[in-house]
Formats: structure tokens, C-alpha cells, sequence
């Protein structure tokens, strides 16, 4: 038979940086159902993922409740470093103690506060304004409506909290709705060491079952939550690590744009030297040679993409960066080599890109628009143009160096900031514990067309040349997409 279609090899070397979207694969021979398609993965050398999602470290993205939700089904979160090495470790023990990974639909506020502009049925009051706190009274909303225009402290007109039912953090489903169903309560509050670490109202308990049911989480040695967390290469990261080690944080991201530094290489050989057992993941890579150094300096996984972001501006700001197929591609080549797993950071928006990232070579796909906007992602809705959403900004933005790491972007002597990154805002998705499940089922169904059983299945097919590929031109791009229709309206699940 005549040769069709282009080995992956022979694409990547033309010269052309290219996205997802410039690419197509061809589809090959389905022998098996979707069924029995496997996305476990490896997400460093030493951790296995049973789903290959992880959570950007971005702070309108990684924080407690997308961290449990993410482990709960079988993906990880790093959690951001844009906050003090404590807030960053309290967060890391939140996550992990949330064992149940219910975003609660209540309110939090500190005995300080006013009311809060809007609320869900009850506003607790905590000692800190969140939790894990202690719990100190709680108001419903129907006494709020009556405080509304009333400049009044909250904590005056709070109900004792002698009414609530506390329960241990580690009851599952079943023993929490067992007690819904024995105390006719409305919510119960979830404690360990004496802290309030969830309050889980009885809407929210259904609210979870009615969720697609969820797998083999991502669970570590000592019987909790894996959550990984972010750091940066500068001297004072040292003393966030010990924070963040203390805290329990089961691997660690380098997190940098450009991680083929002496910094970074340095920070990876402390790390390996002080902590032999934890996991370090560089990055950014978009290059064979970046790679091969990080690997030589001893990483335990590889994050790649410069430039691809949904929210960033770096390749316009400072004319380097990759066409993230291109840069998953060839950086995948020389991390295989040693074993190294490569994760595919930035530039997905729908399923599709997720199975070209994988069966390119990635082992995981890091998002973070994609899982912004969601009710786990930090920040409250708001309402733009009538569409309900939250803001999603990048780390480098202006906004965000402001908060915590301009001392990054300043350099030491620098006085001029510069930006690589916008801030936005996203539409509600809903609880990413309903579309991670069906997003995993449509790359299944893609890794089936592709006759890839498995994330090493694929990886063989594409370096044997079986798996074939095309550019697409911008008219196939276009009848690849929904054309010529007046109206339609796009539902996925
Ligand atoms: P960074 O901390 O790696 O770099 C900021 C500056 O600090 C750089 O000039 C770097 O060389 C310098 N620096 C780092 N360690 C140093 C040390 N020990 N001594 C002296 N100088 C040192 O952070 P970044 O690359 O600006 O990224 C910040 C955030 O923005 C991260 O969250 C990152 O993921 C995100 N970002 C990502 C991309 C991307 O394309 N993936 C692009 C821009 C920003
Ligand atoms: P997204 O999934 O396309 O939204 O991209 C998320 C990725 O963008 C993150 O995981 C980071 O690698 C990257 N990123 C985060 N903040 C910035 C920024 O300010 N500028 C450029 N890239 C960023």
C-alpha cells in the first residue's frame, strides 16, 4: 500500500512550530471497546495518576477544595506559591483533610466581618474567616436578609454553636448521611484536631452522588490525599520547602517559565540531596537541550510549554516559547529516554487536545483555564455581560505580582515590571467533579479511534511510525470545526 499520512518524526523536523490545533491524527484500527481504554498514567517517576489531569499551581486555580477534588479523582493539583510558605502549607493540610471533596455552599467570615455581599443558606463564623478554623456561630440566611442594610458586626447576632453536630473528617457518604437522616440537622460540621475543616450541608451530599462515581484517588503512603505544590528557585524557597514538607506536600514543581537555568539546577541538586524522597518536577521545557539538562540535574518529571497559556503573553513579550504540539513532541523524545515522564502544560481547551498531548508523548496534561471558572476554583462568581463567572489570571500578571511574586519578576536590582500574563475571567463550568469524568470519557473514545489501549500503547504506535498525522490547512481547521450553521448551541455532555 502507498505510504499516508506523516510519521510524527518526519512532521516535527520541517522547522514549523506547532499547536494542537494545526495537527490532525489519522485514525487507526479499533479491536477493544472504549471501556477498556486505560488513562493511568505516571506523573513522575514515582507517582502514578489513575486519570492524566493535573491542576495549574495558579491562585485562581490550585487551592484546597481543587486539590481534594483532583486527587479524589485520581489526578493531582499543585497547589500555587503566590502566598506566604505558611498559607501555602495550611492550604496543603486543608486539601488533605477535605477526605470527603465537597466545596461547601456555604459562607465563611471572621468575627470582623460584615455581611458578605452574597451568601449561600448559612454564614459561619470562624476565627480565621475560613476554614480549617474553629467554629464560633453561624447565621442562616433569612436573619442575614434582615441585617442587610444594617452596619453590624455578624458575630452579634450569631446562633450558638452548641446546636451544631460535629463529626470526625474521615466519615465517608454514608456514616454523614446516616447522621443527616438520625439528627434531622441541615448540615454537620467536619473536625479534626479540633478544628472545623468542612461544613457539608445535606444538598451538598446529594449533590455528590448525583456525580459520575468516582474512581481510584490519588492517595499517598499515609493513607491521604496526594498534593503537590509550587516553589520557585530563589534562596527563601529553601525555607518554604521545609514549610511545605512539614505540611506533607507529596512532590514538588519548580515553577518557571524558563526552567533551563542555574537556578533551577541548583534547586533541583538541593532538593534531591535534602529530601531524597520527594519527587521534583522542572520546567519549563520546550526544547530537547533544555530537557537534557534538567534531567541530567536529577528531575523526576519534566512540565512543558512556553508560550502556550491561555492567559499568556510571553512569546509576543519576549520572542521565545514553542507551538505546544511541537514542543510535547520533541521533548517527550529525549525524557522517554530516561524514563523521565513529561507533563503537557497549557494550551488545552477541549478533549481533543488533551489526546493529541498524550499520544504525542505526554504522560499528563496540566490545565488551567480548563479547570477554571469551576466550583472548586478559589474566588466567588460574579456576573459579566449576564454570564456567571470567575476571574482566571495568570502568574505573571500584573495583578498576581502585585500579590506575592514580584519579587521574582524584579530580579534583585530591577525596578521595572514587566508583565507576561493577563487577567481574565472564565464562565461557570460547574463542579469538575461532573466534567473531568466526561472529559475522560471522550478521550477514551479518541484514544479508541486512534487503536491506543492505553497512554504506552499509544506512545509505541506514534514511535513505530503506525500512528500517522497531517497538518491541517486553516480551511481543514475550519470544516473541522461546527460551519455553516445560522444557530446552534454546543452541549458536550
Ligand atoms: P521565575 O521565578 O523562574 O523567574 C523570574 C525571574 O527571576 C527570572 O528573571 C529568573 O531568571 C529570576 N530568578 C529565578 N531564581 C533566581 C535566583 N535564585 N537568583 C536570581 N534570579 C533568579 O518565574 P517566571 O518564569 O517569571 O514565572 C512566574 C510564574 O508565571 C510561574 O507561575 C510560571 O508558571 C508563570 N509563567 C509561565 C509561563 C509559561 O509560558 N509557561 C510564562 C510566564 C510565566
Ligand atoms: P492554560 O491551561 O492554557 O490556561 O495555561 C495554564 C498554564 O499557563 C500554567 O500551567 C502555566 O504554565 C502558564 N502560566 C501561568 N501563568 C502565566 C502567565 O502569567 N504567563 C504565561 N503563562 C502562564
Amino acid at each position: 500500500m502507498e505510504e499516508d499520512g506523516t510519521k510524527a518524526t518526519e512532521l516535527f523536523s520541517r522547522g514549523y512550530s506547532f499547536t494542537y490545533d494545526d495537527v490532525i491524527f489519522h485514525p487507526h484500527y479499533i479491536d477493544f471497546p472504549t471501556d477498556a481504554v486505560s488513562l493511568s498514567t505516571r506523573f513522575t517517576r514515582n507517582i502514578r495518576l489513575s486519570i492524566p489531569c493535573v491542576a495549574s499551581p495558579m491562585d485562581t486555580v490550585s487551592e484546597a477544595y481543587m486539590a481534594a477534588s483532583m486527587a479524589a479523582l485520581g489526578g493531582i493539583a499543585i497547589v500555587h506559591s503566590n502566598c506566604t510558605p505558611s498559607q501555602q502549607a495550611s492550604i496543603i493540610r486543608a486539601a488533605k483533610s477535605l477526605r470527603l471533596p465537597i466545596t461547601p455552599s456555604v459562607s465563611f467570615v471572621s468575627p470582623e466581618d460584615a455581611l458578605p455581599a452574597s451568601y449561600g443558606r448559612y454564614v459561619f463564623i470562624t476565627e480565621s474567616g475560613g476554614l480549617p478554623s474553629k467554629l464560633l456561630g453561624y447565621i442562616s440566611s433569612s436573619d442575614c436578609d434582615g441585617l442587610r442594610d444594617k452596619q453590624v458586626k455578624l458575630i452579634d447576632y450569631k446562633r450558638d454553636c452548641k446546636t451544631v453536630e460535629y463529626v470526625p473528617w474521615n466519615y465517608d457518604l454514608g456514616k454523614i448521611e446516616g447522621i443527616f437522616e438520625e439528627k434531622k440537622c441541615d448540615f454537620v460540621a467536619l473536625e479534626r484536631d479540633g478544628e472545623v475543616v468542612n461544613v457539608v450541608m445535606k444538598e451538598d451530599v446529594v449533590r455528590l452522588k448525583g456525580y459520575p462515581k468516582l474512581g481510584a484517588g490519588t492517595v499517598g503512603a499515609d493513607g491521604e490525599w496526594m498534593v503537590g505544590a509550587a516553589i520557585g528557585t530563589r534562596e527563601s524557597d529553601k525555607k518554604r520547602l521545609e514549610h511545605l514538607v512539614k505540611a506533607g506536600a507529596n512532590v514538588i514543581v519548580l515553577d518557571s517559565s524558563q526552567g533551563n537555568s542555574i537556578y533551577q539546577i541548583e534547586m533541583i541538586k538541593f532538593i534531591k540531596k535534602t529530601y531524597p524522597q520527594l519527587d521534583v518536577i522542572g520546567g519549563n521545557v520546550v526544547t530537547m537541550a533544555q530537557a537534557h539538562n534538567l534531567i541530567q540535574a536529577g528531575v523526576d518529571g519534566l512540565r512543558v510549554g512556553m508560550g502556550s497559556g491561555s492567559i499568556c503573553t510571553t512569546q509576543e513579550v519576549c520572542a521565545v516559547g514553542r507551538g505546544q504540539a511541537t514542543a510535547v513532541y520533541k521533548v517527550s523524545l529525549i525524557a522517554a529516554q530516561h524514563g523521565v515522564p513529561v507533563i503537557a502544560d497549557g494550551g488545552i481547551s477541549n478533549s481533543g487536545h488533551i489526546v493529541k498531548a498524550l499520544a504525542l508523548g505526554a504522560s499528563t496534561v496540566m490545565m488551567g483555564s480548563f479547570l477554571a471558572g469551576s466550583t472548586e476554583a478559589p474566588g466567588a462568581y460574579e456576573y459579566k455581560n449576564g454570564q456567571r463567572v470567575k476571574e482566571y489570571r495568570g502568574m505573571g500578571s500584573l495583578e498576581a505580582m502585585t500579590k506575592g511574586s514580584d519579587q521574582r519578576y524584579l530580579g534583585d536590582t530591577a525596578k521595572l515590571k514587566i508583565a507576561q500574563g493577563v487577567v481574565g475571567a472564565v464562565a461557570d463550568k460547574g463542579s469538575v467533579l461532573k466534567f473531568i469524568p466526561y472529559t475522560m470519557q471522550a478521550v477514551k473514545q479518541g484514544f479508541q479511534d486512534l487503536g491506543a489501549s492505553s497512554l504506552p500503547s499509544a506512545h509505541e504506535l506514534l514511535k513505530s511510525g503506525t500512528l500517522r498525522l497531517e497538518v491541517r490547512t486553516g480551511a481543514a481547521q475550519a470544516e473541522g470545526g461546527i460551519h455553516g450553521l445560522v444557530s446552534y448551541e454546543k452541549k458536550s455532555f
